[in-house]
């Protein structure tokens, strides 16, 4: 496998092509970014714990039945994925209500949120992601009502899985954000990273956060620290002597 052209650079990560016209190499860099891009800090090597993190949940994902783009990690800054044509939603999953849902609406933070919510919004910086419903999705033609549902009905299923898998780690699975996108065939695959960049993770003891809401709170010293937890509690030890972190 040979690394190619860039053919998107992103807040965090970088896409280039392959050797293998339906693949590409996804590279995660050092940079942290908040409120659309406006703060940036690099974080030594958080790059590599996230893609790390994110094959380990990937793995999971595909070993409980849901399709996903990664195919394996090549280096530990670098997954080889299929190639996706992304579509521009971020769906995200509450199982506790925080972050924007609490500043948006009259619901107090920390009450759990059985059914938990699912919510989709636009991805799109000039715009500010705004939060979109089934209509609007389908007036400006970026999905139809049936790739709706299944967009829906996988960010349960993943929820389903990852909850289990954080719980089983003494984590709490708060929120998190996912993206889809259409392979070759147009089949809709899990695409993007799920780390503690996506996803909002308190300790199960303690609710301390493990997760990028440090670094928007301006905890940076925290950061890495958090992220490193993470990693030790879900990825087993055989693996992590393979890995120079
Ligand atoms: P909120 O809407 O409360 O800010 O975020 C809900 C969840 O989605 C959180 O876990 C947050 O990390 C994730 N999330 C929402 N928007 C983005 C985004 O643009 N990038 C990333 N990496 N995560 C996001």
């Amino acid at each position: 496998m040979t690394k190619k052209d860039l053919i998107n650079s992103g807040k965090v990560k970088s896409v280039f092509t392959t050797d293998n016209d339906d693949e590409v190499l996804i590279e995660f860099r050092d940079d942290m970014t908040a409120g659309d891009g406006e703060r940036k800090e690099v974080m030594s090597k958080k790059g590599s714990y996230n893609a790390v993190i994110s094959s380990k949940i990937f793995k999971v994902l595909e070993d409980g039945g849901v399709k996903t783009q990664f195919i394996n990690l090549i280096k530990t800054n670098e997954i080889l994925a299929t190639k996706l044509e992304m579509i521009p939603i971020e769906v995200i999953i509450r199982n506790i209500a925080t972050g924007s849902l609490v500043r948006t609406y009259p619901i107090e933070d920390g009450t759990p949120l059985n059914p938990p919510i699912v919510q989709m919004d636009f991805k799109d910086d000039e715009f500010h992601d705004p939060m979109l419903n089934d209509s609007i999705i389908k007036a400006l033609g970026i999905a139809t009502q049936e790739e709706i549902d299944t967009l829906k009905d996988l960010a349960f299923k993943v929820n389903d899985i990852l909850k289990e898998f954080f719980d089983d780690a003494g984590i709490i699975l708060v929120d998190f954000k996912i993206e889809f996108g259409k392979d070759k065939d147009g089949n809709i695959v899990l695409g993007d990273e799920i780390s503690p960049d996506s996803c909002r993770l308190w300790d199960k003891e303690t609710f301390e956060m493990l997760d990028k809401e440090l670094f928007r709170k301006g905890e940076d010293d925290k950061v890495m620290e958090a992220y490193v937890e993470v990693y030790n509690r879900i990825i087993p030890d055989e693996d992590k002597a393979k890995f120079d972190l």
